[in-house]
């Protein structure tokens, strides 16, 4: 499954809709200097500029206090400049995301996941959804990918994949199962997945003789080894499943493209094209 080829569709259109709606603007901010997060936020930053979005990289030093990162979090979100912003996890140790996280305006939440953006999904109403899991819904999608009924097995239960691309799934109608650190033979359960999307961060956790014949395979996973990036999936299961999405190239590009995706739907929000309703 080429996330890239769709990827690249995403954001042409993106970039229409900045046009037609005149330019939106989308700021991120990273506390610190943790190289992982400082390639995620070139890369959104780069896709945001090239869709004609004006994008802002706020960088605050590691020893940042709350208070402060607080107080940056009120300035973005009165900011008219600013559509949308996101505020780059994990955060140092002395920070507390939560806290964080619930301070930032739920119609500027890009990443969505402010509590109220999450309680929404939980009750079948999906507002702002974090990148990855939307764009894995639009991968399966593109790939006309019956859903419906369809055996769904997640692994990882993480805030920002594993847990919203359950509850989409469930809402596409599947028959969902998330199974995690504390799950009994694993293979038992991935073995009867339809539809299997793996987002646990553990180097080639789910093996080929653990893939159900025909099936679907989304790979999340992104962890650094000596011989580069890899995904959660040995790739040799690709002989096994009837689709595959490749570490690189599948759900990366997929997640910044819907990064650019819910800035739109943020400046929507802001300009009442949509409603967002608030509690
Ligand atoms: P996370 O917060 O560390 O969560 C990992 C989840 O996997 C946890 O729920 C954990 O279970 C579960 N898990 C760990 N080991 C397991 C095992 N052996 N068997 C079953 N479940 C296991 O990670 P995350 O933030 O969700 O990210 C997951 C992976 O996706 C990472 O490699 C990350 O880099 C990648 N990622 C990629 C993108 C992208 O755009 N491609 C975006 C986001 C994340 P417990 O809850 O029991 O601990």
């Amino acid at each position: 499954m080429d996330g890239r080829a769709l990827a690249q569709r995403i954001r042409a259109t993106v970039a229409e809709e900045v046009r037609t709606l005149g330019g939106i603007g989308l700021a991120t901010v990273l506390v610190g200097d943790d190289p992982a997060s400082d390639i995620y936020i070139r890369l959104k930053q780069k896709a945001a500029s090239e869709a004609g979005i004006r994008a802002e990289d706020v960088r605050l030093a590691r020893d940042t206090s709350e208070e402060d990162l607080l107080a940056k979090v009120e300035e973005l979100n009165a900011d008219d400049a600013y559509d949308g912003f996101l505020v780059q996890l994990p955060l140092p140790d002395h920070l507390d995301e939560e806290r964080v996280v619930r301070a930032i305006e739920p119609a500027k939440d890009v990443d969505g996941l402010h509590p109220l953006n999450t309680g929404e999904l939980f009750l079948g109403r999906p507002r702002l959804v974090g990148a990855t899991p939307i764009g894995i819904i639009a991968l399966l999608h593109e790939y006309r990918i019956e859903l419906d009924g369809a055996n769904a097995v997640v692994i990882g239960r993480s805030d920002i994949v594993g847990k919203p691309v359950s509850h989409l799934l469930l809402q596409a109608n599947c028959t969902v199962t998330t199974c995690h650190s504390h799950t009994r033979d694993l293979a038992s359960h991935t073995l009867e997945a339809d539809i299997l999307v793996a987002a646990a961060g553990r180097a080639a956790l789910v093996t080929p003789d653990m893939v159900k014949a025909r099936s679907v395979v989304i790979d999340v996973g992104m962890n650094r080894t000596d011989a580069g990036v890899v995904g959660d999936v040995d790739p040799g299961a690709v002989e096994v499943a009837a689709y595959m999405t490749p570490v690189p190239g599948g759900v990366g590009p997929m997640t910044i493209a819907c990064l650019l995706q819910n800035t739109v739907r943020c400046a929507r929000y802001r300009r009442g094209e949509l409603a967002y309703p608030h509690a």
